[in-house]
């Protein structure tokens, strides 16, 4: 099992489950001793909207992002790819945006996870030992002194104070993908579909070119006002992936195939 398994399968198992009413103590800024000793040699996974928020704010095409700032991992399914923010091949591993003076040059587009620590977030619903709800959890972690004469939060206090709203909302549709019950059923996806997956959750840019610049206009019937919002509004074009990766991957009916193509199917049946 990976150091990443074993802590997960130690925060299921071993971690107090908190909620939004428990409190804790913490301040980050500049004036700590270990200020941005966090932000290297750090597993940090990527949501597609990290990495939308991710690329807007660098102001580069998702696919040059993806290649000069990650690395792929397999998820819970082993299926699945997921997205890992790569670190520099420095010595120290630190992170591509971390400014050791300022802090984080991307802060205010900075991912989920590194909005929440030291809060984190697990799913019972990723060991056997299920027992239903998700939960939160502090990580106390010995590189971190934030805790030290910190302010005190609760943590729904923390939460809203680090903006994840916005974040939680998209995480929610990706997590009706990546617990899809196609998965429970033992059921494998094809590498095609896999690489259809990670084209619309990951690489934006790229899925819209696949909408307007191939024939999938002609085989799907999209209504008008949304085609207009897809072509210029980055957060539809991610919900509009998350239907199009159910319809693609689970056979989902949300998205419609155009009357005179479904025609044209049944007559080749015939
Ligand atoms: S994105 Fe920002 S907060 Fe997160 S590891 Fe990099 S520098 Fe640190
Ligand atoms: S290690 Fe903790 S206190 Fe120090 S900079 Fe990182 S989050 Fe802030």
């Amino acid at each position: 099992m990976s150091e990443l398994e074993n802590l997960k399968k130690t925060i299921l198992e071993q971690y107090p489950r908190l909620d939004k009413d428990s409190e804790f103590q913490f301040s980050c800024h500049p004036g700590v001793s270990c200020f941005n000793h966090c932000c290297a040699d750090v597993n940090i996974f990527l949501t597609p909207y990290d990495v939308l928020r991710l690329k807007n704010h660098l102001k580069i095409d998702s696919q040059e992002f993806l290649d000069k700032y990650t690395q792929l991992v397999t998820d819970r399914n082993q299926q699945l790819p997921a997205v890992q923010l790569r670190m520099t091949d420095t010595e120290t591993k630190h992170c591509h945006f971390v400014d050791f003076e300022k802090g984080c040059a991307v802060y205010q587009n900075r991912p989920w996870s590194c909005r929440m620590y030291p809060v984190g977030q697990a799913s019972p619903r990723e060991t056997e030992n299920s027992s239903g709800q998700k939960f939160y959890f502090i990580l106390h972690e010995d590189v971190c002194h934030g805790f030290e004469a910190g302010k005190k939060w609760t943590i729904g206090e923390w939460v809203k104070d680090q903006g994840v709203d916005e974040y939680d909302k998209f995480g929610e549709l990706l997590k009706e993908i990546t617990f899809h019950d196609f998965f429970d059923r033992g059921k494998v996806l094809t590498p095609q579909k896999v690489e259809m997956f990670f084209l619309a959750c990951y690489n934006p840019d790229r899925f819209r070119d696949f909408i307007f610049g191939t024939t999938f206009l002609k085989r799907f019937d999209m209504d008008d006002k949304m085609l207009e919002k897809l072509k210029t509004d980055d957060d539809e074009l991610l919900k509009f992936s998350f239907d199009w990766v159910k319809f693609s991957l689970f056979g989902e009916k949300t998205i419609k195939i155009r009357e005179e193509v479904l025609a044209q199917a049944n007559q080749k049946i015939k």
